[in-house]
């Protein structure tokens, strides 16, 4: 039995060769012109040289060139290893050197950290510069075996790879770098079977028009799971139409929603808030949506119910990790939802809670640490076996969040075990502080976070992004919060900032809130 995730696009392109596979800047290429693409490149990089099993490392932005080089490593039997484009070069070489990759292929914005970086890693002999000058002097052959390619050339006049390489279903498809609850990162192997079958589940919703007629936009970086499962895999498995934008911009988002009538969107909660707060984006540019998806982060309860009210949508909350694919819960879909839950396991998951002694939970509402086991948990952290075994018991993946289950089976994230803020020996979860600062008029974003205090160990610092055009004083939040939250936990200090620091999907970064504030506070 074999199952190679490039098999996706290969049916696809056998159903519908004519039709828009890929939209970006205005090019169209249809699922005919991609498979081409893909197979050139999948030959090609047999000819310079990798072998099915070697890891193929990217560095792209969301163009043609993502799907192009993702598809190619998988036909010919090689794991892709989607990096950051922001990653500096030291954290490249990190990267490289960890995932055992023996190509990168870089695109022209990151060429400059990317070359330094694959010279400075011994074990990745092969280079391939995308876009800008690829026959710049600096790509020039090496000598110490060190190969670097132009990729244009890769795709011109190559003979076409027909020979699907027969993955098994266990077979590593992706590793995918991720920060998980400590340490350096860590890329967890998901296989075959992982990322098929979580990108098959979108055929198995009940949206309100045929799969194949999916116009997906995709503005999350195609490097983290959330893109490249929801969009990518699962609109070119649909055989939809998938538009590319290179980042996320409100104004230019909806404009591109508009001109291509997208009707499915999928985002982290700062790029709904986003949507909704912009100058200029009337409902009748977001009027050809029909599904919303929205995960990755806590989504206030107030922005969803602003967003339905003013777009006339039905937002729908997932929730999962890189680890499980990533979608493990989701809320029904044509009515059913619940607001604030992450909704139940989807088909074959499951889901269950354990408290801080290791016990079930059994009992409704009641707080512990969400584990998942099921078709979507990874295989592994990449050669780090003891990582793995402290979050992977008996097939059960644990998140590192606490969260609740209701009557019903519906879960509700209560927050990150490592964001939770102990004041006085009280426990807060920051993400209570923050429903209350949204429901506040004039909050576009918050973050609640602790910082240290000298006698109460932490303090509950919050930190905001005022909507455009509304005013309030960090005085004003600090008594509107005081008088909707107990005493010990409503925050004493409120800064009131331009903006949040951001990770490269758009979630808030409260790390980074912790280290730059932490010592002037
Ligand atoms: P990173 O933290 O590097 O972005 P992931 O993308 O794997 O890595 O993030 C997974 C985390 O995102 C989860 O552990 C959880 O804390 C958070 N998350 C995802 N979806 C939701 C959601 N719907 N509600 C609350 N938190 C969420």
């Amino acid at each position: 039995m074999s199952l190679n995730i490039a098999t996706l696009l290969r049916e696809s392109t056998l159903r519908f060769p004519g039709k828009a596979a890929l939209i970006h800047d205005g090019d169209v290429l249809t699922y005919a012109e991609l498979w081409t693409q893909v197979q050139r490149l999948a030959g090609s990089l047999r000819a310079i040289g990798l072998s099915p099993g070697q890891h193929v490392a990217l560095m792209l932005p969301n163009t043609p060139a993502f799907p192009v080089a993702y598809y190619a490593a998988q036909l010919i039997g090689c794991p892709v290893v989607p990096l950051n484009t922001m990653l500096k070069a030291d954290e490249i070489t990190y990267h490289l050197n960890d995932s055992d990759s023996h190509v990168l292929i870089a695109g022209a914005a990151m060429r400059g950290e990317a070359l330094a970086a694959w010279h400075r890693a011994p074990k990745c002999p092969l280079f391939i510069a995308c876009g800008g000058d690829e026959m710049a002097p600096e790509l020039a052959a090496e000598s110490d075996g060190k190969k670097a390619f132009a990729w244009t050339p890769l795709l011109q006049d190559v003979p076409l790879y027909c020979d699907l390489y027969p993955s098994t279903p266990e077979d590593t498809a992706v590793i995918i770098y991720t920060s998980g609850t400590t340490g350096r990162p860590k890329g967890a192997e998901l296989s075959q079977f992982n990322l098929f079958y979580n990108a098959a589940y979108i055929l198995q919703l009940p949206l309100s028009f045929p799969s194949h007629d999916i116009v997906g936009l995709l503005a999350l970086p195609l490097f983290h799971s959330f893109g490249q499962t929801a969009l990518q895999n699962a609109v070119l498995l649909a055989g939809g139409t998938l538009v590319l934008q290179t980042r996320f911009d409100a104004h230019a988002t909806a404009t591109l929603i508009e001109q291509h009538r997208v009707n499915y969107f999928a985002g982290v909660p700062t790029m709904y808030y986003a949507l909704l707060h912009a100058h200029g984006i009337s409902p009748a540019m977001l009027s050809s949506l029909r599904f919303c998806l929205c995960g990755g982060a806590a989504m206030p309860e107030e922005v969803i119910k602003r967003f339905d009210a003013t777009f006339g949508l039905d937002m729908i909350e997932a929730y999962g990790l890189s680890e499980t694919s990533p979608v493990a819960t989701m809320n029904p879909i044509n009515g059913g939802k619940r607001i604030g839950s992450i909704g139940r396991p989807i088909w074959g998951v499951e889901a269950r809670l354990v408290d801080a002694g290791g016990d079930i939970v059994t009992t409704a509402n009641t707080r512990g640490e969400i584990c998942i086991k099921g078709h979507n948990v990874m295989k592994g952290y990449y050669n780090r076996p003891e990582a793995t075994s402290e979050v992977l018991q008996d097939g059960w993946f644990h998140t590192g969040d606490i969260a609740e289950r209701d009557d019903d089976g519906f879960y509700r994230i209560v927050d990150r075990k490592k964001d939770l803020i102990i004041r006085g020996g009280f426990n807060i979860y920051p993400r209570e502080i923050e429903e209350i600062l949204y429901a506040h008029t004039a909050v576009m974003e918050a973050a609640v976070v602790g910082l240290p205090h000298p006698s109460h160990g932490e303090e509950v610092h919050a930190f905001i992004v005022l909507r455009p055009g509304c005013q309030a004083t960090s005085a004003e939040l600090v008594h509107y919060c005081q008088s909707h939250l107990a005493t010990y936990k409503y925050p004493r200090h409120i800064k009131i900032l331009p903006q949040l620091p951001k990770g490269p999907t758009g979630k808030i970064l409260k790390r980074a809130l912790r280290d730059s504030h932490g010592a002037v506070l």
